[in-house]
C-alpha cells in the first residue's frame, strides 16, 4: 500500500517534471525535485478523503500552477510544499534552511491561510479575513498558490462529507471566487463559482444545466453558425483574428436567475462570442462590423478598453440579436487584454506581461485598501460586511465632469462617488448632479454617467451620520466614521463654547441673553455656520480661530449694544427689586445669600452678627439678641460666626415692628398713624392687644432707614397724649 502510494505520487510528479524542459533551468529543476522530494517523504502514507495518497494534492496544485497560469519556479516549489508545514512534522525552519528564505516565506503564507477558518462568528472572521490579507499583501504569490490549492481542492470536494463540502463550498462562493475576480484570474473564478454553486445548489444547478443542455444541440448548431459567420466577414479586413463561441458559465446564469430574478429565457449573455485582434484599432474596427452585421441591444455597449476594470480587465462588449431574435454578447480584445482577462495577475509570471512590479503593485491596491479600512474601523461586523460586499459586488462606471472615469461597485450611491474622489470632497459634498440635474443624496450612479458633486466652502461642514445608511462601498463608510470619530462634534461643540464664553469675559464683553442670541445669529452667519452648534463645533476643533475674529466679535457686540440702548435706560428707571438682604457685607464673602433674621430683625445701625446658616445662605442676627452665644469662641461652631456690618450707602428700608404701649381712647390709633404719615414712614402691618388693665398694646410693622431714623420715630411717638412705651418687638 505505502509502496504503492509513493508510487503513485512519483508517476504524477514525473508527468509534470517532463514539462519543464525548456521552461526552467536545469538548477530551478533540482529545486523543484529537492521540494517533491521533501513532500513526498513528509506526506507519506497520509491519504484524502478520496482515497488517494496525500501527495497527489500537492502535485496537482504545482501542475495547476506550472500549466494553467505559468507560474515561476518559486510558486511551483512552495506549492509542492504548501501542506508540509501544515500537515507534517517539519516545521518552517526546515523549509527555510533547505530552500532559502523566498520559498520559505510562499509556504508560510499559504500555511497562514490555511489556519484561518471561516469562522460563523463574525469577529473571529474579520480576524481571520485580516489575516489573510495581510498574508496575501506580503507576496501576491501566495495568493496565487492559495487560489490553485483551493481550485483543486473543489475540483475533489465531492469526496469530502456534505457538512464540510457545503463550507467548503460558501466560503469559496464568498471569499476565493472573488478574490480571483479581483486578480483578473477568469478561468479560477468561473470554475471555483461554478463548482461551488453545484454543491451549494444542487438543485439549481442542475436545473440550468438541464436548460442549457436541452436542445444542445440546436444550441450548438446556432453558435458554430454565429460563428462561422462573423469569422468570414472579419477576416476579410482583419486576417488574424479569432473567433470563439461559448456558453456562458453557469455561475453567470444562476446569478441572473436567482439573484437578478430573471427568467432563463431574459438572459442575455447566455452565449459569447469572442474575438481576438492585434490592436486596439482593429477592436474598434471588429465593433463596427458586428454592428453592421446584426442589431445590437441599446444600452449593452461597453468599452472597457478606454475604461478598464478595477481588475485591470479591457475589452469592448457589445450584446447582438441574431434574425431568429435570440441574443448573444460579443467580447473584442487584443491578445494581450485577453491574457490578462484569462489569467489576471498571473499574466505577469506567465507572459512576463507588465514586467515592472507596478503593475502587481496596481493590483494590490484593493487589498491595500482593504487592510487600511479595517484599521479604521472598530465594529467587527462592519469589517466583515464591507469586506464581503466590496468582493463580492460588480462594478459601475460613472464620470467626473473632468472626465476622469470612477469605478464603483453597483448599487453606490453620489455620496461613495464624492468620497471615491477624495474624503475631503465627501466631507464637503452638499448635493450631486447627474447628468446636469441635481439629484436626491442616496441617488444610486449607474454606468456612464456624469456626476458632479456640489460641495461647500463653510469650514466645519461635514458628512450627515445618515449617510452611513446610505452609503454602500468600504470605503466611503470608513471615511464618514473616521470623520465623527475626529471631529466628537459634541464635544467640539462644549468645547467650543466654553472657549467662546471665556473670551468674551476676558474682553469685559458682558450682554444679556437676547443680546447673546444676536451676537450668535450675526456671527454664524459671518461665519457661514448653519447653526450656533455648528459656530461652536468650528472654534471646538480650530477651524474658527477666536482670536483671529475678536475684531469681528468687538463690532457686533458695538452695534448690538447701540441697538439695545433705549432698552437699557428704560430698565434702569425701574426701582431696583429690595431684597431683606440689601446692605449688609458679609467680610470675605461676595455675593452670598443675605437674610436678616426674625428673631431679632436688625436694621442699619444696629450692632450685627453673620451665622453662616446650611444651605440658606447668611442670616444676620443684632449682636445682643439672644440667639446670639454670649462667648462666641466657646460656642459650638465658633467658625460659622462671622463679621457682618452694615453697607454705609444706601437708602433702602427696612421692616422692624413697634410694641406700642398707649391709653385706650379714642383716636388714638389715628393720632400715632398721622403722626408716622407726617414723618412719611410706611405702616406695613397694625396688630392689637388688650391686656385688659386700662391699656393696650399696638403693635406696628413700619419701615425705616437706619436705627437713627428710628430713634427719632419713637422720639416723636412718645410725644403723642397716651403713648405710654414704646419697644422694639421681637416679633
Ligand atoms: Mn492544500
Amino acid at each position: 500500500m505505502s509502496d504503492n502510494a509513493v508510487s503513485t505520487g512519483r508517476e504524477k510528479y514525473n508527468e509534470l517534471r517532463k514539462k519543464f524542459a525548456g521552461v526552467f533551468s536545469p538548477e530551478n529543476i533540482a529545486v523543484i525535485d529537492k521540494a517533491f522530494e521533501l513532500a513526498n517523504e513528509a506526506h507519506g502514507d497520509q491519504k484524502r478523503k478520496s482515497g488517494e495518497p496525500y501527495i497527489i494534492h500537492p502535485i496537482a496544485v504545482a501542475t495547476i500552477l506550472f500549466d494553467e497560469l505559468g507560474m515561476d519556479m518559486p510558486s511551483v516549489a512552495a506549492a509542492l510544499l504548501h501542506d508540509v508545514v501544515e500537515d507534517t512534522d517539519y516545521e518552517l525552519d526546515d523549509i527555510r534552511e533547505r530552500f532559502g528564505d523566498e520559498i520559505a516565506l510562499l509556504v508560510d503564507g499559504v500555511t497562514k491561510i490555511n489556519r484561518v477558518q471561516i469562522s460563523s462568528k463574525e469577529e473571529q472572521q474579520a480576524e481571520n479575513l485580516r489575516k489573510m490579507l495581510m498574508a496575501m499583501s506580503q507576496d501576491i504569490r501566495v495568493i496565487i498558490i492559495k487560489l490553485s490549492d483551493r481550485v483543486h481542492n473543489i475540483r475533489t470536494l465531492q469526496y469530502v462529507p456534505e457538512e464540510k463540502r457545503r463550507m467548503t463550498a460558501r466560503e469559496t462562493l464568498e471569499i476565493y471566487a472573488p478574490i480571483a475576480h479581483r486578480l483578473g484570474i477568469r478561468a479560477f473564478k468561473e470554475e471555483l463559482e461554478d463548482k461551488s454553486i453545484g454543491f451549494l445548489d444542487p438543485v439549481a444547478y442542475h436545473d440550468i444545466e438541464t436548460k442549457l443542455e436541452v436542445q444542445n444541440s440546436q444550441r450548438l448548431e446556432f453558435l458554430a453558425q454565429i460563428k462561422d459567420k462573423i469569422t468570414n466577414r472579419v477576416h476579410e479586413s482583419i486576417r488574424d483574428a479569432k473567433v470563439d463561441a461559448r456558453i456562458k458559465s453557469v455561475h453567470g446564469i444562476y446569478r441572473k436567475m436567482y439573484i437578478g430574478g430573471k427568467n432563463f429565457d431574459q438572459i442575455y449573455d447566455i452565449y459569447a462570442v469572442r474575438i481576438i485582434v492585434d490592436t486596439v484599432v482593429d477592436c474598434y474596427n471588429c465593433l463596427g462590423i458586428v454592428h453592421d452585421m446584426f442589431r445590437s441591444l441599446p444600452g449593452r455597449f461597453k468599452d472597457y478598453i478606454s475604461n478598464p476594470k478595477p481588475n485591470m480587465y479591457q475589452s469592448l462588449h457589445t450584446t447582438l440579436i441574431c434574425p431568429e431574435g435570440i441574443p448573444f454578447e460579443v467580447q473584442i480584445r487584443t491578445w494581450d487584454m485577453h491574457r490578462n482577462a484569462e489569467y489576471g495577475i498571473a499574466a505577469h509570471w506567465k507572459y512576463k506581461m507588465g514586467r515592472s512590479d507596478r503593475d502587481v503593485d496596481r493590483r494590490l491596491v484593493w487589498i491595500r485598501e482593504m487592510l487600511e479600512s479595517q484599521q479604521e474601523s472598530d465594529n467587527a461586523g462592519d469589517i466583515v460586511q464591507d469586506i464581503k460586499s466590496d468582493l463580492a459586488s460588480e462594478e459601475v462606471f460613472v464620470v467626473t465632469p473632468k472626465g476622469t472615469v470612477i469605478c464603483l461597485p453597483m448599487g453606490a450611491t453620489v455620496i461613495d462617488f464624492a468620497y471615491a474622489i477624495h474624503s475631503a470632497v465627501g466631507h464637503k459634498m452638499t448635493g450631486a448632479k447627474v447628468d446636469g440635474r441635481i439629484v436626491p443624496i442616496d441617488y444610486e450612479v449607474k454606468t456612464g454617467e456624469i456626476v458632479e458633486i456640489l460641495t461647500t466652502s463653510q469650514q466645519g461642514k461635514g458628512p450627515s451620520r445618515d449617510w452611513l445608511k446610505i452609503v454602500k462601498t468600504s470605503g466611503a463608510r470608513t471615511k464618514i466614521r473616521s470623520w465623527f470619530k475626529k471631529e466628537k462634534r459634541d464635544e467640539n461643540i462644549v468645547a467650543g463654547k466654553i472657549e467662546f464664553e471665556k473670551e468674551l469675559r476676558k474682553s469685559n464683553i458682558r450682554l444679556d441673553d437676547e443680546q447673546m442670541e444676536q451676537l450668535l445669529d450675526a456671527l454664524c452667519e459671518k461665519q457661514h455656520q448653519n447653526s450656533i452648534d455648528d459656530f461652536f463645533a468650528a472654534i471646538g476643533y480650530g477651524g474658527i480661530s477666536i482670536n483671529r475674529i475678536m475684531s469681528n466679535i468687538r463690532d457686533e457686540v458695538a452695534k448690538i449694544v447701540a441697538a439695545s440702548k433705549p432698552v437699557q435706560t428704560e430698565i434702569k428707571l425701574v426701582k431696583p427689586k429690595q431684597s431683606s438682604g440689601d446692605g449688609v457685607i458679609v467680610e470675605g464673602i461676595d455675593n452670598c445669600l443675605v437674610k436678616l433674621s426674625k428673631c431679632c430683625s436688625p436694621i442699619p445701625g444696629d450692632d450685627i452678627i453673620g451665622f453662616i446658616t446650611r444651605g440658606h445662605g447668611v442670616s444676620v442676627h443684632k449682636k445682643d439678641c439672644t440667639n446670639v452665644p454670649k462667648n462666641i469662641s466657646s460656642a459650638a461652631e465658633p467658625e460659622r460666626w462671622i463679621n457682618v456690618h452694615w453697607e454705609t450707602t444706601g437708602n433702602q428700608g427696612f421692616n422692624t415692628t413697634l410694641a406700642i404701649s398707649c391709653i385706650d381712647r379714642m383716636s388714638m390709633l389715628a393720632d400715632i398713624s398721622v403722626a408716622l404719615a407726617n414723618m412719611h414712614v410706611m405702616i406695613h402691618n397694625v396688630n392689637t392687644r388688650d391686656p385688659k388693665d386700662g391699656t393696650f398694646l399696638l403693635y406696628m410693622t413700619v419701615t425705616v432707614n437706619n436705627a437713627e431714623h428710628l430713634r427719632g420715630i419713637t422720639a416723636k411717638l412718645t410725644k403723642i397724649n397716651g403713648v405710654l412705651n414704646i419697644e422694639r418687638s421681637a416679633n
